[in-house]
């Protein structure tokens, strides 16, 4: 017996080959199969006798084939499967093209459902490669076919899973989970905002019996996704509020020192954004706060006044860094800063392990620093090497193991940056003392769409540094076409005399094999770190030093040579997307991207805002192989715009829901990410949300509700 979690090896249909492919599309059951949904449907619903049938036109005609066989063209070795149907009204030419096998499936007497385009040849007008569907008689049913004389489903076809096939799998599936699907949205819901019940909804989905019922059903799967988003999202809301956090008072003398010792001032959206973290770190309730600000605003500085001011309270702080050269980054800027504050600040990365006190680093064993950062409480006494304060490193935090001090201190702040995550995962994690949860502060420059940011976020606070540091110039942004790459490595020899630095960005660490060049003909152009390394530093900037920086490296190696990058040692940095986020060299002037159509806007308006960060006129150049028109209006956009959250927006007009790269890092879904943009619908979808909560916190009365949560949460970590 089929059911929804039957998982897809089940169904006898679908071949290894398939499994295959579904499994790359993470498809495992029929669940998953049938909320595979099209992304448009073909109109062929209207049939007409072939007498009608005019040049240019989509048409839909039913007949009997008369002939059919195949042939060979002379010149081009294309096979021609040549067919004549036959209607009341008279006779059509068919033609496919390369599909020999027809003439297995199809034969002389049998009755067809053509639609395709009317085409015209010397020999007069034909119908061009129809999909095709046989039936019974030439009177059966219109709800019978799926492929033509319908509204058909076309599905994005990825994996080389074709629509045919996929209409030829879910029908069946249709048919057959009749009595099987069972609705997880409670009834009165449904009454309330007038939703096809979900039956009904997976059939006008698939197979629609008009636009209007399609766009109903199409409306039911967002509204679902985004009710049932909004319920996991206020429920952990509800369940942290119940929660007890470490109340941690404000230390004002000190937060005006650390202010003061400042070569800059700070802006007022960071003023503002501090101050809200600092009353959230007072309350007993956890806080949940979100610090969005674009690339350069100034976000480390908020953070680091919170976590001194925690430290300065006598309790500890995590903080978590996306990358080892992230962390590395953030360690030494951290103990600089904090060099006359008596802060003890540990690094913990999978490789290495420093401690530095009062501008003092040294290596330390990882066994060695984890037990000072369990006994901090032992050792109240400031002296060197006792205890560890703020504790920063990457993912090896909760990687087990690492255990911070024990009540009256212990772990009060977790700071998350550029994680792309929600943080409850992390938090939990990193949360020893079950009674008492550690506040949250998650940092980012990822610009979410305000719909988005609502609904995800549900009722979680957000800080927004919506203004740069003054005296920050605008960063001249141009298209480098092909020709002009001599003038602009010209520009960076000059740049580099008068003392600033380059980065190099490629899309790839290797050339692409042989083999790959094979699968993707345009591979063969995308550049790589390696062989563009071994061109400059021979051929362009033979005087200069040129140095890479990628992904495969060991640690320590990347470490070192991003020092000496920052120590302005290395004139010309070839790198990966490693330096995406957060890296900040101030000397740094010019960033030059190779390759453009592979990165996503906001992904290169990050790699921008590695320059511009000091005092210099910077440059970003954008170099292209690619004519695409959409590749130039992505730029066109990243050139007139400075502004990240603009830039996001900017990206999800052109590229469209699914591909709004930003989103796809917060692990929502395509079908989310679609219904995320419909304001109206996440609106009420809150609101229901709400409403149900209110009535039943627990869903007890909605097993089926409950599952789907479940179901949710599995799919979509809420991190
Ligand atoms: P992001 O928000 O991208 O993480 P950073 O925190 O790395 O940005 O800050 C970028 C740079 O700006 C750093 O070099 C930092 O010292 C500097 N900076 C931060 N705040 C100010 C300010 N108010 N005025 C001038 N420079 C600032
Ligand atoms: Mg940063």
């Amino acid at each position: 017996m089929v059911n929804l979690n039957t998982p897809v090896q089940k169904i006898p249909r679908i071949g290894v080959q398939y499994q295959k492919k579904l499994k790359k599309l993470g498809i495992q059951t029929v669940r998953d199969l049938l909320w595979h949904l099209p992304h448009r449907y073909e109109d062929f619903s209207n049939i007409i006798p072939v007498s009608e049938t005019k040049i240019g036109e989509n048409v839909c005609v039913k007949g009997e084939i008369t002939q059919i066989e195949n042939t060979r063209t002379w010149k081009k070795k294309i096979i021609l499967t040549r067919a004549i149907v036959k209607d009341t009204s008279g006779l059509l030419k068919v033609v496919w093209f390369n599909q020999p096998y027809l003439t297995n499936v199809l034969k002389t007497g049998d009755f067809v459902c053509l639609a395709g385009k009317i085409a015209q040849r010397p020999e007069g007008l034909y119908l061009s490669s129809p999909a095709y569907e046989k039936i019974s008689k030439i009177k059966s049913q219109a709800g019978d076919l799926i492929h033509t004389g319908r509204l058909v489903p076309v599905y994005p076809e990825t994996e080389r899973l074709s629509s045919r096939w996929l209409r030829y799998i879910l029908k069946p599936l249709l048919v057959q989970l009749r009595e099987e699907i069972q609705d997880p949205l409670p009834e009165e819901i449904k009454k309330e905002y007038k939703l096809l019940d979900l039956k009904k909804s997976l059939w006008q989905i698939h197979f629609p019996d008009s636009r209007k019922l399609a766009k109903k059903a199409a409306e039911r799967f967002s509204f679902e996704e985004l009710f049932v988003l909004s319920l996991v999202v206020l429920r952990e809301r509800m369940r942290l509020a119940r929660e007890k956090a470490i109340s941690v008072s404000l230390n004002l003398e000190v937060v005006k020192r650390f202010v003061d010792s400042l070569p800059f001032k700070l802006t007022n959206a960071q003023k503002k954004s501090t101050w809200q973290i600092l009353k959230d770190l007072e309350r007993e309730r956890p806080m949940n706060r979100l610090l969005e600000g674009d690339v350069g605003s100034g976000k480390t500085i908020v953070a680091v006044i919170a976590a001194l001011n925690v430290c300065k309270s006598n309790f500890q702080v995590a903080f978590m860094a996306p990358t080892e050269i992230l962390a590395n980054q953030h360690f030494q800027e951290i103990s600089k800063l904090l060099k006359s504050f008596k802060v003890k600040i540990g690094l913990l990365t999978g490789k290495e392990n420093k401690i530095c006190y009062r501008g003092r680093t040294t290596n330390i064993s990882r066994k060695k620093l984890l037990q000072k950062l369990k006994g901090k409480i032992d050792s109240h006494h400031q002296n060197f090497g006792v205890g560890v304060d703020i504790l920063i490193g990457t993912h090896a935090l909760i990687q087990g193991g690492v255990k911070f001090g024990l009540p009256p201190g212990g772990l009060a702040l977790v700071i998350l940056d550029e994680q792309h995550r929600f943080g409850v995962e992390q938090r939990a994690r990193l949360c020893q003392q079950p009674k008492l949860i550690p506040h949250l502060l998650s940092m980012t420059a990822t610009p979410i769409p305000r719909t988005l940011a609502l609904t995800v976020y549900g009722d979680l606070d957000l800080s927004l540094i919506d203004e740069m540091p003054k005296g920050r110039k605008k960063i001249i942004t141009r298209i480098v076409n092909p020709s002009e790459r001599k003038t602009a490595y010209n520009f960076i020899k000059k740049q580099v005399k008068s003392g600033r630095q380059v980065f190099v960005i490629c899309p790839r660490i290797e050339p692409a094999s042989a083999r790959e060049q094979n699968k993707v003909r345009s591979w063969a152009d995308v550049r790589a770190v390696k062989e563009e390394y071994k061109k400059l530093s021979k051929d362009i900037f033979p005087d200069l030093r040129i140095e890479m920086l990628h992904g495969r490296m060991k640690s320590d190696k990347k470490e070192k040579i991003m020092q000496e990058f920052k120590a302005g040692k290395i004139n010309v940095l070839v790198a990966t997307s490693v330096v995406e986020v957060g890296i900040d060299v101030p000397n740094a002037t010019v960033m030059m991207i190779e390759g453009v159509e592979r990165f996503g806007l906001a992904q290169l308006h990050q790699f921008r805002g590695r320059v511009g960060r000091g005092k210099y006129r910077s440059f970003c150049f954008l170099f292209t192989e690619s004519p695409a028109k959409k590749t130039r209006l992505r730029l066109k956009a990243l050139i007139s715009s400075e502004n990240g959250f603009k830039l996001a927006e900017k990206d999800l007009e052109i590229r469209g829901p699914g591909e709004f790269s930003g989103a796809r890092q917060w692990g929502i879904p395509d079908l989310q990410m679609a219904s995320l943009k419909n304001v109206f619908w996440v609106e009420r979808a809150r609101r229901a949300a709400k409403e149900l909560l209110s009535k039943d916190p627990g869903l007890k009365k909605y097993p089926l509700l409950q599952e789907r949560l479940k179901d949710f949460r599995e799919k979509v970590h809420l991190e």
